[in-house]
């Protein structure tokens, strides 16, 4: 008792002002936002939820913290004297500093971002996505007071606030532990002419319930009132009797959770629901895996497919897994041993009576059980992203660009289950008609004689289209994967080919060109032949191959061990020069890529193409003839090297060097 006036003297109210992005948020939720006001009681209930479930799994570890007092539960009370709408659950309650923080201030960095968007559409499902839900209480309220007590402490916390700037807050003395949050409803949302705007008509409530928040575990609460005639012992009405008001305590949600509950009767809305309030994504969401499984390892999965991927998807800390529940309680959040990492965008639950209460993420690891069900899971988002991309593809294709790095990070990780990985990806393509494709669709267009599966590398597909060495690719209409993700090219180093069909560079030395070309042009008419001028452009090619060897020797003794080999290119059309590599090994984008990650060690080889049909081919061979061992003979031959390299995007070992020697022969053209 003594304890008790102690409290109250010490701790006087005190008045705080609000943030001055709180007090702007006031002022939205108060005299701007009209529609959907109904919403906040979705939010109270869900903030309340929260606490169940974090009392829930506190008492895992201490048991004592639930202190007996009964089930978990939010219980509504509506008084229709005082004009006030109750929301009380016996979760994990507030403490005094925690009302201050959590209540009194925006903590969520992402408050402007919700301003903005929320001033561009008058959406207030945003409310709930940026975690400012408790303030929707003022869309509907003149008045609202919180009373808080913490699980573990002895005093409470009462917090009053008319949403007008300012707050108070006082420490009182036992309340039972929670939280209360007590709304006095301004007039005009308990007018009982328009009952769906009546928050103070039990009907309402129920129907809000219902519609929002069925899914909620924790059973919520409501006293109904009604009133009763006066009955005879016949049951029959007396007339002119008393009326009586009956009090029943009625639960208005399922309770059920949803992923118990029969899949043939839940709609998609109440996926959708739950989904959005349990997962906090207010995307809609691109497929839903329900299983219920009873042999010998027996568990519920309810697993989302996102359309959107969260935004920290590739962070290096992102919370990924599934939640775990056992018996419908709360055990565990991001459980990673339940899906590889590269399927980390699903999100979703996997509920088992098997799972122990207080099992241990180490534990987890290696229980067999959790590895059936993993399994059995990734099989499932495996087929049901197939699904999608056979039945949705506009979809799909939008959804790829969001987690296509992260499922190519699976076959990069050489992850076993390449096979069904494999046809999951997706590449812009030369392709005139498509845009994209997968590899599938690219052996099915592959012409007869094409034998490799052709892919170029680039920062962006417009950089890739100015490559030299797409040339003949171009003119002979072959299809080109565009591999513009860092990632892609390391890829093929598991990926090697697919459908027997090997995976090949554009850049490499050795493609098997002639055939296709061939063929191409056979198959037209049907002959499968090659044409007689194709014959008479490989004679030509070999010819010119012997007439030019000196030359070629002496532009590789110019330039040393910068390159591997000087030769004629079949590939280039308008382009003077490119390097192409050697088939196997590091090629020129990841010897970039790997310099870029100080890893340095590993070089491409480079072989230097030159196109005979070129203008600066015939002045090379006038400087050949000239003297090739001359200076204008070197440089020109270092001129069309860097050339190569800087289309290649290498940075010139010498540039000062390359621009002194291209200022020397302007001065000589132009002079
Ligand atoms: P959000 O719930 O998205 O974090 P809110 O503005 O709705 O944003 O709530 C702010 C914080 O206040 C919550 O994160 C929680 O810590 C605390 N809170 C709100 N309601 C309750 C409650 N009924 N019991 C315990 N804590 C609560």
């Amino acid at each position: 008792m003594t304890e008790k006036k102690k409290v109250k003297t010490e701790e006087t109210k005190k008045t705080h002002a609000f943030q001055a992005e709180t007090k702007e948020l006031l002022n939205l939720m108060v005299n701007s936002l009209y529609t959907h006001r109904e919403i906040f009681l979705r939010e109270l209930i869900s903030n309340a939820s929260d606490a169940l479930d974090k009392i829930n799994f506190q008492s895992l570890t201490k048991p004592e913290l639930l202190e007996d007092d009964g089930e978990l539960k939010v219980v509504l009370d509506i008084d229709k004297e005082k004009n006030t709408l109750s929301i009380y659950d016996n979760g994990v309650g507030m403490n005094y500093q925690e009302v201050i923080d959590n209540i009194g201030t925006i903590a969520k960095s992402g408050s402007k971002s919700f301003f903005e968007q929320i001033k561009a559409k008058d959406d207030v499902d945003l409310i709930g996505k940026f975690g400012v839900g408790f303030y929707s209480a003022f869309m509907v309220s003149e008045r609202v007071t919180i009373v808080s007590r913490a699980a573990g402490e002895k005093q409470g916390t009462r917090w009053e606030s008319t949403g007008d700037g300012s707050y108070t807050i006082e420490k009182v003395a036992e309340e039972p532990r929670g939280t209360k949050i007590i709304l006095y409803i301004r007039e005009e949302c308990r007018d009982s002419s328009n009952p769906e705007e009546d928050f103070l008509n039990q009907y309402t409530i129920q129907n809000l319930i219902k519609k929002y928040s069925d899914y909620i575990r924790y059973p919520i609460e409501m006293d109904f009132y009604r009133e009763e005639p006066e009955r005879d012992k016949d049951g029959k009405v007396v007339e002119g009797g008393k009326t009586q008001t009956i009090i029943d305590r009625r639960v208005l949600n399922s309770v059920t959770p949803i992923w118990e509950r029969n899949k043939k009767e839940i709609t998609k809305d109440e996926y959708f629901q739950f989904y959005k309030h349990h997962f906090h994504d207010w995307n809609e969401y691109a497929d839903v895996i329900h299983i219920k499984a009873e042999g010998n390892v027996q568990y519920t999965a309810l697993l989302f497919m996102p359309t959107r991927a969260p935004s920290d998807l590739y962070d290096k800390n992102f919370a990924r897994g599934i939640q775990l529940y056992s018996n419908h309680v709360f055990v565990m959040n991001d459980c990673r041993d339940l899906l590889p990492d590269h399927l980390r965008f699903v999100r979703g639950l996997v509920d088992s009576p098997d799972f122990s209460l207080n099992i241990s993420r180490e534990i987890l690891q290696h229980d067999t059980q959790l590895k059936i069900i993993g399994k059995n899971l990734e099989k499932k988002v495996l087929e049901s992203l197939k699904k999608l991309l056979k039945n949705d593809r506009k979809l799909y294709e939008e959804l790829w660009q969001e987690i296509g790095k992260a499922v190519k990070g699976g076959i990069y990780m050489k992850y076993k289950n390449k096979e069904s990985l494999q046809d999951l990806l997706l590449f812009p393509t030369s392709h005139p008609e498509e845009e994209i494709t997968t590899l599938k669709e690219y052996v099915k267009r592959m012409p007869e004689g094409q034998e490799e599966i052709y892919y170029a590398t680039g920062k962006d597909i417009e950089t890739i289209k100015r490559m030299p060495q797409l040339e003949i690719f171009r003119e002979k209409n072959i299809e080109i994967l565009y591999f513009v993700d860092k990632i892609d090219e390391f890829l093929t180093q598991n990926l090697d080919e697919y459908d027997g069909k090997k995976m090949k560079s554009v850049t490499r030395q050795d493609l098997k060109l002639e055939e296709i070309i061939g063929k191409k042009k056979g198959s037209e008419k049907g002959t499968g032949k090659k044409e007689p001028e194709e014959d008479k452009e490989e004679d030509e090619f070999k010819k010119q191959e012997e007439r030019y060897k000196g030359l070629l020797e002496a532009i590789k003794n110019h330039l040393g061990e910068k390159v591997a080999e000087v030769r004629l290119s079949k590939r280039l059309k308008k382009s003077p020069v490119c390097l192409v590599t050697t088939s196997s090994g590091v090629s020129f984008n990841m010897e970039q890529l790997l310099k870029g990650v100080n890893q340095p060690t590993a070089r491409a080889r480079k072989i230097l193409e030159l196109n005979s049909k070129h203008k600066l081919f015939s002045i090379l061979r006038k400087l050949y003839k000239k003297d090739k061992n001359s200076a204008e003979m070197k440089n020109c031959s270092e001129i069309l090297f860097n050339q190569a390299s800087l289309i290649e995007g290498y940075e010139l070992e010498n540039p000062v060097e390359f621009s002194q020697h291209l200022g020397e022969l302007l001065v000589k053209a132009y002079r």
